[in-house]
């Protein structure tokens, strides 16, 4: 595939964009492969990706019901930060952020990281104590987070009412290297490397069965065929369970809905990305200045895709008394995902009661910012059939034995 570059820019201007090729190819699946993975999400290509790049093994098909990027990874707010609390986690995040600051040129695609800084807000003094406590754990991790006072919080986010009549501002963790990337162009990206390598991206195929003999996989059935494989990775996020059932296993884990909104487009106002955790809602801007807005998941599991006005009404509410400019504003879109949620609110990159068969999920509200550390993990729990350092703590038998990485306690809220 050719490079991109500005010389290809400049060339491609000149003779009306008409020599650009197409960034993946869409080919027939196979009979049979060495992987496959299902879900053509970030953390499924991302998998891909890494197996291809780390480990050499390039006879993978990435096979997805829908459009690739087009389930949570394409759905999210896109924030990312690694100021988690428990060790195995800042690990994996903090590896994933690593990984974002050079994933344009590794991928010679635009992602648009745009590190410009993660605060959250602690507005009780349960949450003050809480986050002293992971800024120090943070330190003896390696990951760069500090303290912030009130005043150093109103300079980084100039907007802010710090005096709200329920929850005035007592602070904040702040993550200078912490903030966003453009969503679809880090599943775009990672699909282009790998149809590059070789692999087959296989959209509009939905996985209806997994094979099995002996107690290993021999393959699956897709609406577009069998296709067969030595190993299975299966990266579903909220159709976790409904894949782990066609493999017959259960998981810990439940799909609910988790919705985000954004505002009509305005001037900059807000160059940082905040999470407010006791109301629950976090603000972003987006380059084209619409407010980008997220609060807390349905009540209940389910499955679907949308949006509900309670919950613009509900997350609205939490946010207007520390912003009280979106008062003003018109919402302008808004949408859901099906996230996979676990009761430690730590994710599942884990072995199964199936041989050769990998499962990656349990992101739940969280795992945009993981992608790129969560695909290095698993491809490596893929091709040796162990979990590496990373992935070490995240198998799913820890919710039998009760080895749980509580990032529940940590946060609350796992954006
Ligand atoms: C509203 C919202 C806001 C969020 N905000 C953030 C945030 O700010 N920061 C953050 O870090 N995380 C956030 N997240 C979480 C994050 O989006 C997810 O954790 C992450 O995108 C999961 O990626 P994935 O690749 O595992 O799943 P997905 O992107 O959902 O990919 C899974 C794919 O599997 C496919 N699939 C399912 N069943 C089958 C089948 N039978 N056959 C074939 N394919 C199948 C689906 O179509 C889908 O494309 C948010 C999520 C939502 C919904």
């Amino acid at each position: 595939m050719r490079r991109y570059s500005v010389f290809a820019i400049a060339r491609e201007a000149l003779r009306f964009h008409s020599g650009w090729e197409k960034a993946w190819r869409s080919p027939e699946p196979k009979k049979q492969y060495d992987v496959i993975i299902v879900g053509a999400g970030g953390h499924g290509l991302a998998t891909a990706y890494y197996l291809g790049k780390n480990f050499g093994i390039t006879n993978v098909a990435v096979i997805e019901k829908g459009w690739l990027g087009g389930g949570n990874t394409g759905r999210n707010t896109t924030i990312i930060r690694s100021n988690y609390l428990q060790d195995p986690s800042s690990a994996i995040f903090e590896k994933a952020r690593a990984l974002y600051e050079t994933l344009s040129q590794d991928l010679n695609y635009n992602i648009m990281f745009s590190p410009r800084g993660l605060l959250m807000l602690a507005q009780t003094h349960h949450e003050v104590r809480g986050y002293k406590r992971t800024v120090h754990a943070n330190q003896l991790q390696g990951v760069a987070t500090e303290w912030v006072t009130p005043e150093q919080v109103k300079k980084l986010v100039p907007m802010i009412n710090l005096h709200g009549p329920r929850y005035p501002v007592l602070g904040g963790q702040y993550q200078a290297r912490g903030g966003t990337a453009r969503h679809d162009a880090v599943a775009w990206g990672y699909a282009r490397a790998c149809s590059d390598m070789g692999m087959d991206i296989i959209q509009n195929c939905e996985v209806t069965a997994v094979r099995s003999a002996n107690g290993v996989v021999t393959g699956v059935e897709t609406t577009r065929g069998e296709i067969g494989c030595k190993k299975l990775g299966i990266v579903v996020a909220g159709h976790s369970g409904v894949l782990a059932e066609m493999a017959g296993f259960r998981l810990p884990i439940e799909s609910i809905a988790l919705q985000a909104l954004v505002s009509e487009p305005i001037k900059p106002c807000i160059d940082i990305v905040v999470m407010a955790n006791t109301v629950h809602g976090y603000i972003s801007q987006s380059d084209k200045g619409e407010l980008v807005i997220g609060g807390g998941t349905d009540g209940f599991n389910n499955y679907t895709q949308r949006g509900s006005f309670h919950h613009i009404e509900e997350t609205l509410r939490a946010l207007v008394e520390t912003f009280p400019v979106i008062s003003r504003l018109k919402m302008l879109r808004q949408w859901g995902g099906i996230v996979d949620m676990t009761g430690d609110r730590s994710p599942l990159i884990s072995k199964t009661p199936l041989g050769n068969c990998f499962i990656n999920c349990g992101w739940g509200t969280g795992g945009f910012k993981a992608i790129p550390g969560s695909g290095w993990a698993m491809a490596e729990l893929v091709a040796k059939g162990e979990p590496g350092p990373l992935a070490a703590e995240f198998d799913m038998w820890r919710f039998k034995e009760g080895r749980f990485i509580d990032e529940s306690v940590a946060a609350g809220v796992a954006h």
